[in-house]
């Protein structure tokens, strides 16, 4: 158990661990950022940072004489860095859940393993794979590049009548995971925190809207049943365990109607913090960032209390130049992450709603 005052590595210099450094500050802990782009905005709000290569052994080595335990906030970190860090600090979670996630096509063999449901898939290495790939999800289908994607980057849907080998093209070829497309109602996911003693304290099921593949908006809780919800903490529960799991974790999923029964499909586990849980800030006793540091500070999780109906808008683009608008809202948290310039796609800020209970 970290005592007040120590210090936690994080792997990532992003806007989430910017507000991982903010909830650590509350709690009395200090960060030191280490991340490879001199103008992470994670460096502004902590005292300890830097800036190198993730391949930097001399770098790694002086941080991770510098901290007492080492995070991340990235899951792309390469695993020979968290493997380098290892030797010399206790890293969480374990790093070997980065080779899980960070590959598509492993992170679905392992759901299969564990008979947790998911579209289904196939493995594309060649354009004869694709069509063998095809023959067995059918169409529509999303070929998915297996490594480095995120909102929406690497990825090509196929629709019935289309040359797949236009969508082969456009992922230049890398190894790819195919996917059958879901007819979802909606997406949720679920947020959850596991101790180093065991114990999993999940937040409300949360529904997602995206826009053109970002997170849009988080509302919570989702419009789902009893039944779908206590079935989707379950689900995020056997996850954490099978990883043996310490740190907060989400897992993002579909709901899926047919004959009239709901079904969970997991679409992506985030080893991480994560932006469907931005709402736990300013909706909850405590936030996903709070209880990830008292996970890794080796300090107890508690059950979080939800104040309300909860919504949260992402700040993407020049949208943030609407804050006149948010800053006059009552009721509205707004949160800007001190990023420079406000490119197309980047996520500038979010804004936090709550209608109490
Ligand atoms: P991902 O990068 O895998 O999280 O995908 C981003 C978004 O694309 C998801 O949140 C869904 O809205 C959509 N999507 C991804 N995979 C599928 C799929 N197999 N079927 C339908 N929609 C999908």
């Amino acid at each position: 158990m970290l005592k007040p005052g120590a210090t936690i590595g994080i792997l990532g210099g992003g806007q989430l661990g910017r507000m991982l450094a903010l909830a650590a500050a509350r709690l009395g802990l200090n960060c030191h950022i280490y991340s490879p782009e001199n103008n992470s905005c994670a460096f502004e709000v902590v005292r300890q940072s830097t800036c190198a290569p993730y391949e930097d052994e001399r770098a790694l080595a002086r941080f991770a004489a510098a901290v007492d335990v080492v995070t991340y906030e990235f899951e792309n970190v390469p695993a020979s860095t968290a493997a380098f860090l290892a030797k010399r600090k206790r890293v969480l979670p374990d790093p070997k859940v980065l080779e899980t996630t960070q590959d598509r096509l492993i992170e679905k063999d392992f759901l299969s393993s564990l008979k947790i449901a998911t579209a289904p898939y196939a493995p594309v290495h060649s354009a004869t794979q694709l069509a063998e790939g095809i023959a067995k999800v059918g169409l529509p289908a999303v070929l998915k590049t297996r490594l480095f994607g995120y909102d929406g980057k690497g990825q090509a849907k196929i629709d019935k009548g289309e040359d797949p080998n236009a969508a082969w093209r456009s992922v230049k070829n890398a190894h790819c995971i195919l996917e059958g497309f879901i007819p979802f109602e909606r997406e949720v996911s679920v947020i959850a925190a596991r101790a180093s003693d065991g114990s999993v304290v999940c937040f409300d099921v949360t529904e997602n809207e995206h826009r053109d593949h970002i997170l849009y908006k988080s509302r919570v809780p989702g419009k789902v049943t009893p039944e779908v919800a206590s079935e989707a903490r379950r689900i995020a529960t056997r996850i954490a365990k099978a990883c043996d799991y310490v740190g907060v974790l989400a897992v993002e999923m579909f709901v899926v109607r047919s004959r009239g029964k709901r079904s969970l499909m997991v679409n992506e586990i985030a080893p991480r913090v994560h932006n469907s849980g931005h709402w736990t800030i300013d909706g909850a006793s405590v936030s996903q960032f709070e209880q990830h540091i008292r996970a890794v500070a080796g300090w107890p999780l508690v059950k979080p209390v939800r104040y309300g109906r909860v919504e949260m808008t992402n700040l993407i683009g020049d949208e943030v130049n609407d804050v006149s608008h948010w800053l006059r809202l009552p009721g509205a948290s707004l949160h800007l992450y001190g990023k420079g310039e406000a490119r197309p796609r980047r996520k500038m800020g979010h804004v936090t709603r709550v209608w109490p209970k």
